[in-house]
């Protein structure tokens, strides 16, 4: 299964493929899995806890925050990443379209509010930063604060050993350099899709949405409960929504796949009840 002379910037095969981690019961299974874990999903967050410093985030968000990039309706957005081609077998592996549809009719089957049946829909959008060849490590895998002490309880820690902020004295501290109950907002997490996406629909959507769209692959908040520190009563609360949103996310890929086609009009008007027909990317 491993290839060494895979692409480092694109060790896994599916786009999707470092979710493995998450699918097993907990994490201290998965890590005790061991050689059951495929060499690309470690390969892959080598790189990604190598090169996610407090630098490169913050490089990130001035190169893509003022989303200059292009103006694109949610529909074409969905177009435009469903263009993205895994490497992986097309008959067992969801395309992109699909994966998003399945998480949000699930959510919708369970009798959940628009907004958050639209959330579903829409909250991998961000990964089009890989149309824009940024590596893998650098838009999927679990997210996590950066300019303080990385936690333990992070898939693979020990890659963080290559991490230069790991041995600077100003960001190795617990808190780093922020202070406790900063709220999650003024932190800088990992640079990947999810922060991206966040910026793109922060003006259309409820706030509990929007953290189910930024925080949803930050696994060590949202699963571990590491970094309460940092967080405040607000961020407690919404991280509640992304907890009920993650289940959907991780589990519904194993259902049929939905027929994007009988969907298409019921998911366009969901989508101009809350989009203006074209956004800022
Ligand atoms: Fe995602
Ligand atoms: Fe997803």
């Amino acid at each position: 299964m491993s290839d060494p002379n895979r692409n480092p910037n694109a060790p896994l095969a599916d786009l999707d493929e470092w979710e493995l981690a998450h699918t097993a019961k907990s994490q201290a299974e998965f890590r005790n899995y061991g050689d059951g874990v495929p060499d690309r999903v470690r390969n892959f967050y080598r790189e990604n806890h190598r090169h996610q410093t407090l630098d490169f985030v913050r490089a990130k968000k001035a190169e893509y925050l003022p989303l200059k990039r292009r103006r694109m309706g949610i529909w074409a957005a969905m177009e435009f990443l469903n263009t993205l081609v895994d490497e992986s077998d097309p008959d067992t592996e969801l395309s992109q379209i699909q994966h998003l549809m399945q998480t949000s009719e699930a959510i919708r089957a369970d009798g959940h509010p628009r907004w958050f049946v639209l959330t579903g829909l829409v909250h991998d959008l961000g990964k089009i930063l890989c149309l824009w060849d940024e590596p893998q490590w650098a838009v999927v895998g679990d997210t996590f604060p950066v300019g303080c002490a990385f936690s333990e309880k992070i898939v693979f820690s020990e890659f963080f050993a290559e991490n230069p902020d790991h041995s600077n004295p100003a960001y190795s501290t617990p808190l780093g350099i922020y202070h406790e109950g900063i709220g999650l907002d003024r932190v800088d997490l990992s640079w990947g899709h999810d922060e991206y996406l966040y910026h793109v629909v922060k003006p259309y959507l409820p706030a509990e949405g929007l953290a189910m769209i930024r925080y949803h692959s930050c696994y060590p908040v949202h699963r571990e409960g590491e970094y309460g520190y940092l967080q405040n009563d607000h961020d407690r609360y919404l991280m509640d929504w992304v907890r009920k949103f993650n289940p959907y996310d991780l589990y519904s890929k194993g259902e049929a796949p939905p027929n994007v086609e009988a969907l298409a009009p019921y998911y366009r008007d969901l989508i101009a009840e809350f989009f203006p027909p074209e956004i800022d990317w």
